[in-house]
């Protein structure tokens, strides 16, 4: 079904949502709530809780007054519970004034605030108390949302689709499967997910949903993983390996252990003739670029091409110096091209030309590395950097050109071997334990919103040194339920707040999400040349960016993270040889949240960070910040549903043993879903 067959959805509203990656009626059932508004009992006010969202019950005393502030029109009233007073803000929607006579009653349900002029409930949402009492101690699905969408229409939107789906028989699992593992009905589950009348009609639904991504994934992988029955490429058998040995040698630095073995891992895949599909794991800063470069030359010199395909324009400009870098070094007779989505039209042909005819031998770029009219001349080996970034289009895209190369696929995200052999099923495996050799461990710190004038004292004293920083703050992209992105701290009125604090000859720059490509590259290109002190930016940077010179990151609000991002996040800085700061500002001091960051505050280890933070949030802690979210699960949490994942694991290897080809008449549904999750790129 089309989504412009959606009551209220039109075609200005499908652009929205494909940007979501929502195509069609039926990708809004996978499209699951990021949380879950509980509407409680109104509260007083004295009981309220700044930060939260709270209902309160209250009398309107004062008429609204209404102004402007940066084309914004600001509508406020005074309301009061009969003890307290607390005042209500609505932003750019002025007729709310209507609702507004002094004396009536109302629930008003928004977040609460503590600003210059006092206590403040921002945005509430108004309620006759009847109405409330209707939807009183129920769950409302809130969507992780874009600009110009509301929360309430997507929540309508997947209703109708739910209705709709309702006749039709959807279950593919086997009902002896279900029953021994417990899972709910696949449209119950879906209905559930959205719509839970309880907690525990949410945890039933939320099990079976997570055993189906986790079944998809791994059948997928193990069905169709067909290099072992396929000859590698033979071109690559048994060749020379010194050039390989010759750029290590002239590198100014000595590979570790784990990079070595990487190395040799990838050319005994070469070497025996078998078509490599091997995933490359190493923390942070573990050095896994190099790998992947000395990889790529030896195809080069065996004159057959790779593509390198990183997940943002600045990451690919990186990866494209780094090896021009090496290739001028080492005088090699090897063509590199960057293809990006920003270049001019001419100079794109020239370099497409190039890759037909076999000139270049190395392609970098971003997804754009596979758009329809690239012809590859004797494509044989891709890398991917952090893979499960690409929206699902761009895997589309590199799932139909890859099928008979080798595959090597990079990853950051920290996770135990164990559960790695479960999820990607017989994967080959590298891993980098160990940092370089020249590096410092990061000087960790946490501090509280009152001793920020102390960290900037730390950043002033390193850029005097010579050396850069990061501050990282809340996205301008982030929006709360409703879609508004009004109230944000955001990185330009942020850098604009602390230059009081930095000489002037302090350079300040921002960088963020919304920005144009080109200003991206260019403020990072500036901030590689040492030409900005202090970075102020949303997590553009955590994937990947590599400034050995920064050696200050501080993270603003930092318990909105998961602490694997925070970790990634970390890994800006300890680059190079000098001594590097982590300062994590803590704006909660909650218990929890001094726990977690404490976990960060002890160590640098990308791996016991991850198991450290599964033992703090405990197997019940399902909303909490995914620690595994980079991992393209949408409920799915490594951690935390470890279990399931082992019984999935079990269970796909007994269908394919009875079933190899997915064949038999009870397996049709399956084999459709399947195959469609397939077609989409979600596999590795
Ligand atoms: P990541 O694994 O996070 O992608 P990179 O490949 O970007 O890490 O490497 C991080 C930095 O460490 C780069 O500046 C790189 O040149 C440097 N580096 C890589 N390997 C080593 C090594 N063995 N010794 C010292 N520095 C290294
Ligand atoms: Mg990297």
């Amino acid at each position: 079904m089309k989504l412009t067959d959606i009551k209220g959805i039109g075609e200005k509203t499908e652009k929205l949502l494909n940007k979501l990656e929502i195509f069609e009626a039926e990708d809004l059932l996978n499209y699951y709530p990021r949380d879950y508004e509980f509407f409680s009992e109104p509260k007083t006010i004295a009981n309220v809780k700044v930060g939260n969202v709270e209902s309160i019950k209250v009398i309107i005393t004062s008429k609204p007054s209404l102004f402007k502030k940066n084309r914004i029109s600001i509508t406020s009233v005074t309301v009061s519970d009969g003890f307290s007073r607390i005042k209500a803000t609505w932003f750019n929607i002025p007729y709310i004034n209507k609702y507004l006579e002094v004396g009536r009653v109302v629930i008003l349900r928004g977040k609460i605030i503590n600003n210059k002029t006092g206590l403040t409930i921002n945005q509430p949402k108004i309620y006759e108390e009847n109405n409330y009492i209707n939807i009183q101690n129920s769950l409302s699905p809130i969507y992780p949302l874009t600009k110009g969408l509301s929360n309430e229409l997507v929540r309508k939107a997947v209703k109708e689709v739910l209705s709709l789906n309702k006749d039709t028989k959807n279950e593919y699992l086997d009902k002896n499967l279900r029953e021994k593992r417990q899972l709910a009905e696949i449209n119950y589950s879906l209905e559930k997910i959205h719509f839970p009348l309880n907690y525990n009609e949410l945890l039933v639904a939320r099990r079976r949903l997570v055993y189906d991504e986790f079944f998809m994934f791994n059948l997928g992988i193990k069905l169709y993983k067909t290099n072992d029955k396929i000859d590698g490429i033979v071109g690559l058998k048994n060749k020379d390996k010194n050039i390989i040995l010759k750029v290590i040698k002239n590198l100014d630095y000595k590979l570790t252990n784990g990079q070595k073995k990487a190395i040799k891992d990838i050319l005994s895949d070469f070497n025996n003739c078998k078509l490599m599909n091997r995933l490359l794991q190493g923390d942070v800063g573990s050095g896994k670029t190099i790998v992947a470069i000395l990889s790529m030359i030896y195809v080069a010199y065996n004159n057959f091409q790779s593509v390198l395909m990183a997940p943002t324009e600045v990451l690919a400009r990186q990866h494209y110096e780094n090896i021009k870098k090496i290739i001028n070094k080492n005088q090699l007779d090897i063509e590199v091209s960057l293809l990006t989505g920003s270049l001019k039209k001419s100079e794109r042909n020239n370099i497409l030309k190039s890759i037909k005819n076999g000139d270049t031998d190395i392609i970098i770029g971003t997804h754009a590395v596979f758009s329809d009219d690239i012809e590859y001349n004797n494509l044989a080996y891709i890398v991917t950097d952090e893979q499960h970034r690409f929206g699902v289009n761009q895997r589309k895209a590199l799932e139909d050109k890859s099928k008979l190369v080798n595959k090597l696929v990079m990853s950051a995200t920290p996770i135990p071997r164990t559960l790695a052999m479960l999820l990607y099923a017989d994967l080959d495996i590298s891993l980098i334990k160990e940092k370089p050799e020249n590096r410092l461990p990061i000087k960790n710190a946490v501090i509280p919103e009152t001793d920020r004038e102390k960290a900037y004292k730390k950043i002033k004293s390193e850029i005097e040194l010579g050396h850069q920083a990061y501050i990282i703050c809340a996205s301008i992209e982030e929006n709360d339920e409703n879609g508004n992105f009004y109230n944000l701290q955001n990185v330009n009125d942020y850098a604009k707040s602390i230059r009081k604090y930095f000489p002037s000859s302090v350079v300040i720059e921002v960088l963020h999400g919304k920005m144009k490509n080109n200003q991206k590259e260019l403020i990072m290109e500036r901030f590689k040349n040492a030409e900005i002190d202090i970075l102020v930016s949303t997590t553009v940077v955590e994937v990947g960016v590599d400034c050995p010179n920064a050696t200050v990151i501080m993270v603003e609000d930092a318990g909105r993270f998961g602490l694997a991002s925070l970790h990634q996040l970390r890994g800006r800085v300890g680059r190079g040889s000098s001594q590097s700061y982590a300062i994590f500002v803590d704006t909660t001091m909650t218990e929890n949240s001094k726990k977690r960051l404490d976990v960060l505050k002890n160590s640098n280890d990308g791996f016991y960070i991850a198991e450290e933070d599964l033992k703090l949030r405990g197997p019940g802690d399902i909303f909490g910040v995914k620690q595994s979210g980079s991992l393209g699960f949408k409920l799915a949490d490594l951690y935390t549903d470890a279990d399931i994942l082992k019984e999935v694991a079990e269970d796909v290897d007994n269908l394919i043993k009875n079933d190899p080809d997915l064949s038999k008449s009870s397996n049709i549904l399956l084999k459709t879903k399947i195959d469609n999750y397939i077609k989409k790129g979600y596999t590795i």
